[in-house]
């Protein structure tokens, strides 16, 4: 009898293994296959990058935020929520960051060259900066495309800040001497202290959508901004508040000294040569007047 259940478990174990194994292989091949084709697709031109307005409390549009897309010829539009982690496990960030970084500084020498001025932000990732060239790089792209450094914003992450501190902090001081600014990213969200605050060149901080979401509602995350909102002022920090979607999150913040936005209430990622044209013909201009109106 033992010998029957051990042996009809056993059996059942290997056919749920065999499903296992086939089921895991599956997953496997797809993540492969999106890797060797991740490979590809600087090359192939399937990278698009997006751009979303951040807007001031008059509601002119300040600047941008580039936002990676994937056109994957057969699964369509692809997330950088799927494919970023991806890249930055495989080391393939650090061409499609350049890739970035460099597409957004020939927009941001397009718009010079038209007489206007934008900043756009570049979201940064841990193992792009860690590269030993990543400097290097920035000041190559800047002096090959002639764009002003100030119009360009780098986004880094609270992560990134905790692993090797004063690594980090050298590397920040050495782009801050190429005349970039530095962005803080998903603000509160990480394991940070505010006393790195202190001690970071960083030019501005993003307040993460996950404490503007419930801010008009909830107390303890309107604390929190109010807290973020106050330390900024004290360091001298900008402040862009991330994810606004609604006229009360945005009258919110407005009311606690917030003066720059980003979210789909203001505008949501789109292609660059659509954002260019609503510079141009300043229809964003009429849209946000309506909501200063309507506001408050
Ligand atoms: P992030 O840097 O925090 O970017 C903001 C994300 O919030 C974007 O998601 C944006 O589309 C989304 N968002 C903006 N406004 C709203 C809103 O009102 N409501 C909601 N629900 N979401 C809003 P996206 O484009 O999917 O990008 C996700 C993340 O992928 C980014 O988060 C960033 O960490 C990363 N990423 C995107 N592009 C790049 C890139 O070029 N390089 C690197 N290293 N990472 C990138
Ligand atoms: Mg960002
Ligand atoms: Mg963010
Ligand atoms: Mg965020």
């Amino acid at each position: 009898e033992a010998d029957t259940a051990l042996y009809q478990a056993k059996a059942s174990g290997r056919n749920s293994v065999h499903f296992f194994e086939s089921s895991m292989q599956v997953a496997v091949e797809a993540r492969f296959d999106l890797e060797g084709e991740l490979r590809h697709a600087v090359d192939r031109e399937q990278l698009r990058l997006f751009l979303q307005p951040q807007v001031d409390a008059a509601g002119h549009i300040v600047g941008a935020e580039a936002l990676l897309r994937w056109q994957h010829p057969s699964k369509g539009l692809i997330s950088p929520a799927v494919f970023i982690p991806l890249a930055e496990e495989t080391g393939l960030i650090v061409p499609v960051g350049q890739w970035v970084l460099n597409q957004a500084c020939q927009i941001l020498a397009g718009i010079a060259g038209r007489g206007q001025s934008l900043r756009i932000s570049v979201n940064v990732s841990p193992r792009q900066f860690r590269q030993a060239d990543f400097v290097a790089s920035v000041r190559e792209v800047l002096a090959r495309t002639g764009v002003a450094p100030a119009c360009l914003v780098l986004e880094i992450t609270e992560g990134l800040v905790i692993e090797d501190l004063q690594h980090t902090i050298d590397k920040m001081h050495e782009l801050k001497a190429c005349g970039v600014r530095l962005s803080l990213d998903d603000f509160g969200t990480g394991y940070s202290s505010l006393t790195y605050l202190k001690r970071m060149p960083i030019d501005e901080l993003k307040i993460d959508r996950s404490f503007v979401r419930d801010a008009p509602v909830n107390d303890n995350d309107a604390a929190l901004v109010e807290v973020m909102l106050s330390v900024s002022r004290h360091f001298h920090l900008e402040v862009v508040a991330e994810g606004v979607e609604t006229l009360d999150q945005l009258n919110f913040l407005k009311a606690h000294g917030c003066r720059c936005f980003q979210g789909y209430l203001l505008g949501r990622p789109m292609p660059a040569e659509t954002f260019l044209s609503l510079m141009d013909d300043g229809s964003d201009q009429g849209r946000l007047s309506d909501l200063q109106t309507s506001g408050a």
